[in-house]
């Protein structure tokens, strides 16, 4: 005899076998997601890579000034400029840096999708500052292979005094050209780090001889030199274990790898003194 429905126990059968298959599945989808993710970003810093090499072709072989690459200036509002669309260099060409003229006139390549989630989850503008967290760029120039002068105001600030020439590279499959800093704030982490352009692995200024002498067993969070930019920690983790992760960077030879926070002074410093400044 035919029943109509189904008994409770068929049921919950079907139910328990929807929710392992949810189980199962849910993770699964969770890790495509991702590897898709990782992909965008691994080719926007490709992109980055490629501007880069196609900007030292055209001005002498020499690197960007990493504080000027993507915005013309580092200032106002540096620490936000990354996530304010009201200073977008596409829409507003005066801000643009010197890399623009290379990276194209499009928005999607500078920005990472997990940095993004993790942006919008996480970042808390400084006090005084009030602008939507709606993220831009997520790259940043490795600041030992160009940058400006310490001390000064106005525009001799930003004067390109640490030139350097591909060339004087000699490992460009070991230091890296662009990488993604930490969109949060924390109490062992400078704030400045948040894509101000220029990731400068070391506490000291490039243009100041400590920069290239510095003992790697002082880097955040083991020594006493708590600021200090660094490679980002937002790739393969999670929210609550945010410190944890990796970083992609894309080398100067070109290449694109996966790499850890605390090897950021190794993949950045590519002499073992000041080079000699230009001024
Ligand atoms: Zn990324
Ligand atoms: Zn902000």
């Amino acid at each position: 005899m035919r029943r109509k429905g189904f008994t409770l126990i068929e049921l919950l059968v079907v139910i328990a076998i929807i929710a392992l298959l949810l189980a199962v599945i849910v993770p699964s989808l969770r890790r495509a997601k991702e590897a898709a993710w990782n992909v965008i970003c691994r080719n926007n810093l490709k992109h980055y890579g490629l501007a880069g090499q196609m900007y030292t072709q055209d001005n002498a072989a020499m690197f960007p000034n990493a504080w000027g690459s993507i915005f013309r200036s580092i200032e106002p509002d540096r620490l936000c400029q990354w996530h304010d669309r009201s200073r977008n260099p596409i829409l507003r060409p005066e801000l643009a840096g010197s890399l623009w003229d290379y990276l194209g006139k499009q928005d999607k390549s500078h920005l990472c999708p997990v940095f993004d989630r993790f942006a919008r989850q996480i970042h808390v503008c400084p006090s005084g500052t009030n602008i939507p967290v709606e993220p831009l760029f997520g790259y940043s120039m490795n600041a030992l292979l160009g940058g400006f002068e310490l001390s000064g105001s106005g525009a001799a600030q930003y004067r390109h005094v640490l030139r350097v020439k591909t060339s004087d590279i000699r490992s460009p499959s070991s230091i890296f050209f662009f990488g993604e800093e930490n969109p949060w704030i924390e109490s062992t982490r400078y704030v400045a780090t948040l894509n101000d352009n220029a990731l400068c692995g070391t506490p000291n200024h490039p243009s100041d001889e400590r920069a290239w002498i510095e003992n790697p067993s002082h880097m955040v969070p083991y020594g006493y030199l708590r600021y200090q930019d660094c490679l980002a920690t937002f790739h393969k983790t999670t929210l609550e274990k945010k410190n944890e992760g990796q970083s992609n960077v894309v080398f100067v030879d070109g290449h694109v790898d996966m790499e850890n926070w605390t090897d950021t002074y190794r993949l950045s410093r590519w002499a073992k003194q000041r080079p000699k400044l230009y001024y």
